[in-house]
């Protein structure tokens, strides 16, 4: 024990003054006047720290101030609690109430600042608006045009893709959706975006995939910066399709990593064909020309439909939950009218 040469108590002493004496007139925690928070114009998310991210603009402002916060040496946060109060919707008001702990003794502080939204934009906007890309994904068919069921719904997959992978990663965008000479090229932001989506689209519909590299710079620090194109050729075949294999009529029902599915029009049989020998499959109709029957009436196991093209009616195998007034898809192979299922 010593005694405060201020007031002259006895007490344990800082700089040869008692706690009272010590903290009298000090600033525990200061602030600056003001602080800038950048948000970026495009996209409205905080630049918080070293990262953008999406906050309710007094969230934003609490973590600005809460960064700049600055407590005297030799004392530790315990905890800070924060007041925002809207000026006008660029300026905060931000009123900091921290509890501390210095030397054993419980401390209380309390700071203010104004934090100033800025507008800027973020790396990830300016990129897309300065058409950034690293890859393309190309997306063309095997044989003739692309068509348009195929292009729109392997764009709303990747697009979908995107803005998942984008939510959690800000390196992932799509940068443009181009649509060319026999078919759609997709610009992304990132290689291994092109990689995976590519190879994604490949097991989804049995697709070959072709990637070449070409030159483009120098990066910063000197190394070589390549662009990379990933050429997705599509099959003629799709889900749904009525193939030929082997001389006879199937639905094609699945396409994974290693096979096909295929359900035979003439016993409802399902198989599998090797990924490798689906080249051999004939496409006889598309899913999207398939024609409708309709269900006249129905006996075990079999079903009369209208002939959809000169409505005689006409016996076929149906499955036993189709009932009067259904209508079913049928597809015409060689004269013969097959139940699709
Ligand atoms: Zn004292
Ligand atoms: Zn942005």
């Amino acid at each position: 024990m010593m005694f405060c040469v201020k007031c002259g108590v006895e007490a344990t002493t800082f700089d040869g003054l008692c706690m009272d004496c010590f903290l009298d007139g000090k600033q525990l925690a200061s602030l600056p006047r003001y602080v800038d928070l950048e948000r970026c114009a495009s996209c409205e998310e905080f630049h918080v720290g070293h990262q953008w991210l999406r906050k309710e603009t007094e969230e934003a402002a609490k973590d600005a101030a809460e960064n700049k916060l600055a407590v005297i040496p030799g004392m530790r946060v315990i905890s800070v609690g924060m007041l925002v109060t809207e000026q006008d919707e660029r300026n905060f008001q931000v009123n900091v109430d921290v509890e501390g702990e210095l030397s054993g003794n419980i401390v209380t502080a309390l700071a203010d600042t104004v934090v100033r939204i800025k507008n800027n934009v973020c790396q990830r906007c300016s990129r897309q608006l300065g058409n950034y890309y690293e890859a393309t994904l190309q997306i063309r068919s095997g044989t003739k045009e692309l068509s348009d069921n195929i292009r729109d719904e392997t764009v709303r997959y990747v697009r979908d893709r995107i803005e998942n992978m984008g939510s959690v990663n800000r390196q992932i965008f799509l940068t443009k959706v181009e649509e060319v000479q026999g078919g759609v090229d997709m610009l992304l932001s990132s290689i291994s975006l092109g990689k995976a989506l590519a190879k994604e689209l490949a097991d989804m519909y049995g697709a070959e995939t072709k990637e070449a590299a070409k030159l483009i710079g120098k990066t910063n620090d000197g190394n070589d910066m390549y662009r990379l194109t990933y050429l997705v050729r599509m099959p003629e075949y799709h889900l749904g399709d009525v193939v030929i294999h082997n001389g006879r009529p199937y639905k094609l029902t699945g396409i994974s990593k290693g096979n096909g599915r295929l359900i035979g029009l003439q016993d409802l049989h399902e198989t599998s064909i090797r990924r490798s020998d689906m080249h051999s499959l004939k496409v006889h109709t598309k899913k999207s020309d398939l024609m409708k029957a309709t269900v006249v009436s129905r006996s075990e196991g079999e079903a009369q439909i209208l002939h959809p093209l000169n409505y005689s009616t006409i016996d076929i195998r149906v499955p036993a939950d189709a009932v009067i007034g259904d209508s079913v898809d049928v597809a015409d192979v060689d004269d013969t009218i097959f139940f699709v299922p």
